[in-house]
């Protein structure tokens, strides 16, 4: 019947920002891609846990044990929150970051890992560090992604172990990548294969099991639990095998003078005090998550994507950003340019003058960026103008993004904001001020 169900609560939602052009505004939060709000539900979960706040894994005191216990039981939940095989590991790191960094760092000597040349910078750059680097040229299509890592797997050395690191959904476009297909071309070659599910996670199931993927990484912050916390969960061979990726405490099993034995198992790789209010909250998300349905929640973001994209299409200046197509499946993240205007003002009179906060820039991503606004992908990179007069050439893009806890007229807003800023102009004028723009 069209109506869309309701969003699920998030904190914040009532946050009221001044405009530039006087009075204020409630805040339209269309910036999930980059760090979503916190679940009322996450946020109740942790305000009730932290009176019980105590050291993990060390103390003695009743509320140390009770601190264990939870962060222990959140790895359970994310385990099986991902269907994660009996065998795989759940580490608690940073963020995805963090987690793409700790792989590499593990990684046996002499690996070649193959990364599309599309991924944000935390899937494109830590491999580059620790190994051989194999650079796939931006696919054009999902079938093009799949037939490329064929035939360059299909080019390399068997001998090698090989590792392919693939985002699941674009942090750019929203578009989704083939990962059961690249997962199960890896596995034919003998390649082993990361998720970079830092964008997918927060809009879709990911299985460990039901993918074939070998690893999955994601970050907290972009799962409505914004607690400074990320998740590297899968095999545990090749972690087992490396040194630890921090040396220190929790580590350690037995240290003398000038010799030290390692951990087995997540110790290993989880030196330092764990942040058990992150875990906990990822842990609380995922359950959230679960118990809303995720499917549901694809479907309503999946109408509003479509209601949005058909009210930016109405407006000629505006041009969005595709890799694959405009028809391709995608999360509800979507990047554009408006001609006549550079990317960094716009954005800044959407948050000053309409209380609308989108991001403007190259989204660690500049690669796949650069090519998108249809420059060289290998020129090197200069971020933006934001300097530059309006209507010069834009040397980056806005995108806005959104998810579950997204109201509809947010982005009503946000189509309005745009057509009316596309039609009048901006009422300020923006200039750099400490490389953000403000009037
Ligand atoms: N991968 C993708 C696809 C992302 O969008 C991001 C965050 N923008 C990251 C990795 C890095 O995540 P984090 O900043 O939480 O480490």
């Amino acid at each position: 019947d069209g109506v869309l169900p309701a969003p699920l609560p998030v904190v914040g939602r009532d946050v009221r920002v001044p405009l530039v052009t006087g009075g204020d505004a409630e805040y339209a939060a269309l910036d999930y891609a980059a760090s979503a709000p916190c679940l009322q539900r996450v946020w109740d979960d942790v305000a009730a846990y932290l009176p019980y706040y105590g050291s993990v894994h060390r103390g003695a005191g009743y509320l140390s044990q009770l601190s264990t216990d939870l962060y222990e039981q959140s790895r359970a939940t994310v385990a099986g929150y991902l269907d994660a095989r009996a065998d795989d590991v759940v580490l608690f790191t940073r963020g995805t970051t963090d987690s793409l960094n700790l792989l590499a760092a593990a990684l046996p000597a002499g690996t070649r890992v193959f990364v599309f040349e599309t991924e944000h910078h935390a899937a494109l750059l830590p491999w580059r560090r620790t190994a051989d680097v194999t650079q796939l040229p931006a696919p054009g299509s999902p079938a093009e992604a799949v037939a490329a890592l064929d035939a360059a797997l299909a080019a390399s050395d068997p001998g090698t172990p090989r590792l392919v690191c693939v985002t699941g959904a674009s942090n750019v476009t929203g578009e989704l990548f083939p990962v059961a297909e690249l997962a199960a071309t890896a596995h034919r070659h003998g390649a082993r294969i990361v998720l970079d599910a830092a964008q997918l996670a927060p809009h879709h199931k990911v299985s460990l099991a039901g993918l074939d993927v070998d690893w999955v990484a994601f970050s907290g912050h972009k799962l409505y639990a914004p607690f400074g916390a990320g998740v590297l969960a899968g095999r545990g061979d090749w972690l087992a095998e490396a040194e630890p990726y921090l040396a220190g405490g929790g580590a350690s099993k037995t240290v003398t003078a000038d010799a030290v034995e390692w951990n087995d198992g997540s110790a290993r790789h989880e030196a330092g005090s764990p942040n058990v209010v992150g875990a906990y909250a990822i842990a609380s998300a995922c359950r959230a998550l679960d118990e809303a349905g995720l499917e549901g929640l694809a479907a309503r973001e999946g109408a509003l994507l479509a209601r949005l994209r058909a009210g930016l299409a109405d407006i000629p200046e505006v041009r969005t950003l595709d890799l694959f197509g405009p028809e391709s499946a995608r999360v509800s993240v979507l990047s554009f340019v408006v001609e006549g205007w550079n990317s960094s003002r716009f954005a800044a009179a959407l948050s000053a003058e309409y209380g609308i906060g989108v991001r403007d820039g190259l989204f660690c991503a500049h690669p796949l960026v650069r090519k998108l606004l249809g420059g060289r992908s290998d020129a090197p990179t200069e971020c933006g103008a934001p300097d530059a007069p309006a209507g010069e050439q834009n040397l980056n893009a806005i995108r806005v993004s959104f998810g579950a806890g997204t109201p509809e007229e947010h982005l009503d807003r946000f189509v309005a904001a745009v057509r009316e800023l596309v039609a009048r102009g901006a009422r300020w004028t923006y200039r750099t001020d400490g490389g953000r723009c403000v009037p």
